[in-house]
C-alpha cells in the first residue's frame, strides 16, 4: 500500500505553513510572470518523480507567486477567503473522490448536497419548493438559470427548445439593468439569446435599475435583476419590480453572486425585500460564504423546468425523481457542496448573519477612514463594497500601486460612473477591525509620501 499517510501529513504541514503566513506575508504576489514561467516551465519529464518531492517542489516554487487573497487584508474584486472547516471538508471530499451526480454513485454526497441546498434556501428566505444546483460559480449559475428561463417561456409558447433548438422558436425578450454583470451577458451569448439583443434598463447613480424606466414586460420576457452590484454593492428594487414581472408572467432571474447572502442578516435583509418572488437566483459559495473555489449555486423555484433544461435524456442511471446530474450541466464533477455543508454547520444561521454584518461594519469603518484621509467615497456603503478616489485619476492609482508595493493590503482598480476608481470589497471571514486600521495606516502613509514628493515625480494628470 502506498504511504498516503506520510504524503498527506506532509502536504497538510505545507498547507498549514502557507496558511500561517496569510496574516503577515505581502498581500500581492512577489514573483513576476517570468519567475513563475521559470519555476514551472521546462520539458515534460520522461519519467515520473516521487509524489512527496513533487508536492514539496510545488509548495516552494509557487509560494512567491501566490496572492494572499485568502488573507485578511485582500480587498480586490469580490473574492472571500476560506473558513478552516471549509478547507478541511474540501480535502475530505477530494480524498473521497465522489461524483455526486446520482445516489447510486455516491449516497453520502448526494444527501449532503440536498441538505446543504435546503439549509441555504432557508437561510436566504427563498421558497421551500425551490431546488439547488451546485455549479462552478455564478457564471455557470447564470447560464443554468437563463437556460431554465428559456425553456419555461418557450415551452409555454409551444416550442421545446431542448428538443429542437432555437430553430423556429418564437423570439424571446431579455431585459437587463445597465449595470448587469459581464457574466450574465456571456451566458446570454452562449444560450443563443444574444449579448447585444437585450433591452438595457437605465440604472441610477448607485447602479440600481430605475423602475420608472422598466419597459413593459410580457410572458415572453426574461427579466434579469441584481442583488449586489459588483462595485457599489447596490440592490435592484425587487419589491417595486418583481410583482410587475409576476403579473406579466415574465421570468425573473436574480444575480446575487455575493449580495444574496445579505438576506441571511436581519440587519441587511431589508435590501432584498421582494427577492423571494423571483423564479431563479444565483449565488456563490466561494465569495462571501468563504468556501474554497469552484462553488456556486443556482436556485430555481420550478424543479421540473430546471430538470427539463438540464436532464440527461433517456434512462441513464435510473434514479429518484431529481438527481443532481439532472439539475446542472455536468454528469461527473466534484462534491462541491461538502464545504458548504461544513460552513453552514460551523456558523449556523446566526454565524452567517454575523459574517455578513461584520464585513459590512468593516466596510463602513474603511469608508469612513478613507474619507478622513481625503478620499471621496462614490457609493452609499449599504453592503461590503466601496468605490473611492482621491484627487486625480493618476494620484488615485499611484496610491493603489504604492500600497500594493508596501504589501500590507491589496485593492483593485475599477470603473465607476465613467471614470477610473478604486474598489474595496470586504468579503473575508478573517478580516478584523485591526486589519481595517492597518490598511488605513498604509493608505495614509502612501498618500502622505506621494504628497511629499515633488510634483514632477507624479505622472502628469490626464484629467
Ligand atoms: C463574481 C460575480 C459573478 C460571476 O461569478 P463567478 O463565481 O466568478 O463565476 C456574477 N455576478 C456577480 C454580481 C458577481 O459579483
Amino acid at each position: 500500500m502506498p504511504d498516503h499517510r506520510a504524503l498527506l501529513h506532509h502536504t497538510a504541514d505545507l498547507a498549514a505553513d502557507f496558511m500561517d503566513t496569510l496574516e503577515t506575508r505581502p498581500v500581492g504576489a512577489i514573483a513576476t510572470r517570468d519567475d513563475m514561467l521559470e519555476a514551472f516551465g521546462g520539458p515534460l519529464p520522461a519519467r515520473g518523480e516521487a509524489p512527496g518531492e513533487i508536492v514539496e517542489h510545488l509548495a516552494r516554487a509557487a509560494d512567491p507567486g501566490i496572492v494572499a487573497s485568502a488573507g485578511p487584508r485582500y480587498f480586490g474584486f469580490v473574492i472571500g477567503g476560506s473558513l478552516p472547516s471549509a478547507v478541511a471538508a474540501d480535502w475530505l471530499a477530494t480524498a473521497w473522490d465522489q461524483a455526486p451526480g446520482a445516489v447510486t454513485v455516491s449516497p453520502a454526497t448526494t444527501r449532503i448536497e440536498a441538505v446543504a441546498g435546503r439549509w441555504m434556501t432557508e437561510i436566504l428566505g427563498l421558497p421551500s419548493e425551490a431546488v439547488t444546483a451546485f455549479v462552478t460559480g455564478a457564471s455557470v449559475g447564470n447560464l443554468v438559470g437563463l437556460a431554465a428561463a428559456r425553456r419555461h417561456l418557450l415551452l409555454r409558447a409551444g416550442h421545446d427548445v431542448e428538443k429542437h433548438g432555437l430553430f423556429g422558436a418564437p423570439p424571446l425578450r431579455v431585459v437587463v439593468g445597465a449595470e448587469g454583470h459581464s457574466t450574465l451577458f456571456k451566458a446570454l451569448a452562449i444560450l443563443g439569446l444574444g449579448r447585444e439583443r437585450v433591452e438595457l434598463v437605465e440604472a441610477d447613480a448607485q447602479g440600481r435599475i430605475r423602475p420608472d424606466r422598466l419597459p413593459r414586460l410580457d410572458d415572453r420576457t426574461i427579466l434579469c435583476l441584481q442583488a449586489g452590484n459588483v462595485n457599489s454593492g447596490a440592490f435592484d428594487p425587487f419589491a417595486d419590480i418583481v410583482p410587475i414581472a409576476r403579473a406579466a408572467s415574465a421570468w425573473t432571474h436574480v444575480d446575487g453572486a455575493f449580495g444574496l447572502w445579505a438576506a441571511a442578516s436581519p440587519r441587511h435583509a431589508h435590501l432584498l425585500v421582494g427577492v423571494d418572488g423571483a423564479d431563479s437566483w444565483v449565488t456563490d459559495g466561494h465569495k462571501w460564504l468563504n468556501v474554497p473555489y469552484d462553488c456556486g449555486m443556482l436556485i430555481c423555484r420550478h424543479p421540473a423546468t430546471l430538470r427539463g433544461a438540464m436532464a440527461i435524456e433517456a434512462a441513464y442511471l435510473p434514479e429518484e425523481a431529481v438527481a443532481p446530474k439532472d439539475l446542472g450541466p455536468e454528469l461527473s464533477r466534484r462534491a462541491r457542496a461538502v464545504p458548504v455543508w461544513a460552513v453552514l454547520r460551523t456558523l449556523g444561521r446566526q454565524g452567517v448573519a454575523e459574517l455578513v454584518d461584520r464585513c459590512c461594519a468593516h466596510a463602513r469603518r474603511l469608508a469612513g477612514g478613507l474619507e478622513t484621509i481625503g478620499f471621496t467615497v462614490h457609493n452609499q456603503v449599504v453592503l461590503n463594497q466601496i468605490v473611492a478616489t482621491i484627487g486625480s485619476t493618476d494620484f488615485t492609482d499611484s496610491v493603489r500601486r504604492r500600497v500594493e508595493a508596501d504589501g500590507i493590503a491589496w485593492f483593485g482598480p475599477t470603473h465607476w460612473a465613467g471614470r477610473p476608481a478604486l474598489r474595496f470589497s470586504v468579503s473575508s471571514w478573517a478580516t478584523t477591525a485591526e486589519d481595517i486600521d492597518a490598511t488605513l495606516d498604509a493608505v495614509a502613509r502612501a498618500v502622505a509620501a506621494l504628497r511629499a514628493e515633488p510634483a514632477s515625480a507624479l505622472p502628469v494628470a490626464a484629467g
